[in-house]
């Protein structure tokens, strides 16, 4: 499925997995507003894929939708071929699509949850973050990847979502080491791990009213808006953050 998008000359090109709402969505923004073209993924929600590219398109970007299950080896391939087809070099990849499952105590998460979380959390964002950098050394760009991480994996969410902050954990271990395998080709390898944030994140887990109870524990006392996250992040993918790499940045109102 497409839009407008024809071969890119010079990589402006980001791939933003989970790009239909939420933080994901926010980021193709204000990646569209530093000059870029966005590949947008999506799983599920085609209205709204399509309500984002048309927004990054009134920016005078140029968009590409692609859906793929990021739970899936043969989506993720399928897309990065695509990619190569249509587009060729990627300037980098935001690894940002991510679940949390059901809310709870971990005594009551099952197999299926654990496997679903750490399919996408984990093993999606891996093979994302291989097939990009496949990408970055076929055609030999110093290309940026940027791994959405979550304040969970400091804190370890006890008593609401323990595996999903093990997932992102796992994600910030990869970030310092894939860093260190690149860093002499120019390639950068970041994380930005997000507090709280006003997305349907919270309803999907079960519980619509988590941000108003989970507000009063925020130094901020507030949760972040999208576009707040969406800023820290397309910085890191910059070339303002030429020599940050490896490390993950917390972006959580004072957690
Ligand atoms: P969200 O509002 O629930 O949006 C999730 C996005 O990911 C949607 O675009 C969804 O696509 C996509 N997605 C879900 N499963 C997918 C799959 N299997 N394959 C491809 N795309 C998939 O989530 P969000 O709050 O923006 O979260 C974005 C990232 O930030 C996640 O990694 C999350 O863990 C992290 N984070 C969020 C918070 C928070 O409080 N919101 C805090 C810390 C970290 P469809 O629309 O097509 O379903």
């Amino acid at each position: 499925m497409n839009d407008q998008h024809t071969s890119a000359i010079e990589p402006n090109t980001l791939l933003i997995t989970g790009a239909s709402r939420g933080i994901g969505a926010a980021t193709a923004l204000a990646a569209a507003r530093q000059g870029r073209d966005i590949v947008l993924n999506y799983v599920r929600d085609e209205p709204a894929v399509r309500a984002v590219a048309q927004s990054v398109q009134a920016l005078g970007r140029q968009t590409t939708i692609i859906q793929a299950d990021i739970g899936e080896e043969a989506d993720i391939r399928r897309m990065f071929d695509e990619i190569e087809t249509r587009i060729g070099p990627l300037l980098g990849l935001i690894n940002n699509a991510g679940i949390t499952g059901p809310i709870g105590p971990f005594v009551n998460t099952t197999h299926a949850t654990l496997e679903h979380v750490f399919r996408i959390n984990v093993l999606g964002a891996m093979q994302c973050a291989r097939e990009a950098l496949a990408n970055f050394k076929r055609h030999e760009t110093k290309g940026v990847i940027v791994n959405v991480s979550s304040s969970a994996a400091r804190l370890g969410s006890a008593n609401e979502f323990v595996h999903y902050a093990a997932s992102k954990a796992a994600i910030e271990t990869f970030t310092i080491g894939l860093a260190k395998e690149v860093a002499a080709e120019g390639i950068r390898v970041c994380g930005l791990a997000p507090g709280s944030t006003l997305t349907d994140i919270h309803a999907m887990a079960g519980e619509p009213g988590r941000p108003a109870r989970v507000a009063p524990l925020i130094p901020m006392k507030r949760l972040a808006e999208p576009a707040e996250i969406a800023e820290a992040i397309v910085w890191l993918a910059s070339p303002a953050a030429s020599y940050v790499t490896g490390t993950t940045l917390l972006c959580a109102g004072g957690l």
